[in-house]
């Protein structure tokens, strides 16, 4: 039985909608309404849905960025809504994040050095004053990237490049679990290969627990131990990533499944489509019963009426959690792993392995032309450029981690 890290039980958040002249509450956004699982140690949960199901205000549940309106989280056996002070600081060491955008998420003020070592001002007891510069360095080599550049700004890097810094700034207290709020969604997707395999490299080095949340159903068969499907703020079906990838028993799961892109030619045409119809309901007013009937095919009088749990449901071998009454495996035509097959289509042969191998040189040439473009930089500026906003650099900048 492996060991549980998070336990998340009957999450719900609504946020209040305000309206009138009064600005008096008149309804509630249900966020997240009545969402339970738990995260074991050493194992990455895939959180999937469309936008808006509610993915997102999950992982800020789960980081106590945000107080639920109502349920629990139990971090290694502490509730973490029950914490304040010292302890819930003590307890955010153990819990990161990294954001989506790389772009957005750095400070561009900041250099790198400053950035990764941030984390080391709130917490001096991880990393003493006086190695910070080391263990920045340290921390810039793990995730691939050259230690010498710790005195470069976040626009000296290219989007790869940053999200591998905001992954560093992630693990800079080494953390238990890190929530990866679509981590890989604002880069291409050769790129998105290389920083999902760094994220593998490093829970096998670190035995970081990853919760995992995005959007892209293939990359997250790549990463994912397990998966759970969202629909409008509550979870749809829950599993394996094999049980909910090869034996969905969820007719959203199935839909979903049904719309990932075929990237091979003799395949496109036989997979049988599912188009849902109609639209996504509102979370403000989500439907009674099932909150999937509105578009569901299968949907009869009870799914308008009753409320399905998520439990155990028979899927040809064994069975696994779904919320549908009347769940059943639906074979959907496998996805592959568009992001198996980029990335290691180097060392794979016929034109897939030809291109992937193109792709991944043109990466490594780009990564190689930003550094080169930086270094000429720093020769020209005299180690460092300037930042325009910082007095301190144009009277000479001095190593705040030194
Ligand atoms: Fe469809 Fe009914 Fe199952 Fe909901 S409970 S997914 S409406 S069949």
């Amino acid at each position: 039985m492996p060991e549980t890290i998070i336990e998340a039980t009957d999450l719900v958040k609504h946020y209040p909608i305000k309206g009138g002249v009064l600005r008096r509450t008149v309804g509630h956004v249900k966020a997240v309404d009545g969402v339970s699982f738990e995260l074991h140690k050493g194992e990455t949960l895939g959180i999937v849905g469309e936008s808006g199901c509610g993915k997102s205000t999950l992982g800020r549940l789960l980081m106590r960025l945000e107080d639920p309106t109502s349920g629990s989280v139990v971090f290694d056996d502490v509730d973490m809504h029950d914490q304040s002070g010292a302890a819930m600081r003590k307890l955010r060491r153990d819990i990161q994040i990294v954001f989506q955008d790389p772009y957005t998420s750095l400070n561009p003020r900041k250099t790198v050095g400053d950035i990764i070592g941030e984390p080391f001002d709130i917490h001096p007891e991880v990393v003493p004053k006086a190695g910070r510069k080391r263990a920045v360095q340290e921390l810039l080599e793990m995730v691939g990237l050259n230690p010498e550049h710790i005195s470069r700004y976040p626009h000296q890097f290219s989007g790869g490049q940053r999200q591998r810094i905001g992954i560093a700034r992630g693990i800079a207290l080494k953390p238990k679990v890190l929530v990866c709020d679509e981590p890989v969604s604002a880069l291409d997707v050769s790129v998105q290969a290389q920083v999902v395999n760094l994220m593998e490299k490093l829970q096998d080095e670190l035995g970081l627990s990853y919760v995992f949340i995005a959007h892209d159903l293939s990359v997250v068969r790549h990463i994912s131990d397990r998966v759970a499907v969202m629909y409008l703020g509550t979870i749809a079906e829950l599993g394996t990533e094999d049980e909910i990838y090869s034996r969905p028993t969820h007719p959203y799961t199935q839909a979903l499944l049904s719309a990932v892109p075929v990237p091979d030619p003799t395949l496109r045409g036989k997979r049988e489509e599912i188009i849902l119809t109609g639209d996504v309901p509102s979370p403000a007013n989500p439907p009674a019963g099932c909150r999937f009937h509105t578009r569901c095919w299968r949907a009869q009088e009870k799914c308008r009426t009753e409320i399905p749990l998520l439990i155990e449901r028979p899927d040809t071998a064994g069975g696994h959690r779904s919320a549908c009454h009347f769940a059943e495996v639906r074979e959907v035509l496998e996805t592959t792993d568009l992001t198996e097959e980029t990335f290691e289509a180097p060392t794979s042969g016929g034109l897939s392995g030809a291109v992937g191998a193109v792709k991944e040189g043109a990466l490594g040439l780009k990564d190689r032309i930003v550094d080169a473009a930086a270094d000429v930089k720093d020769a020209v500026t005299g180690h460092r450029e300037h930042d325009p906003h910082d007095q301190h650099d144009q009277h000479g900048h001095r190593d705040p981690l030194a």
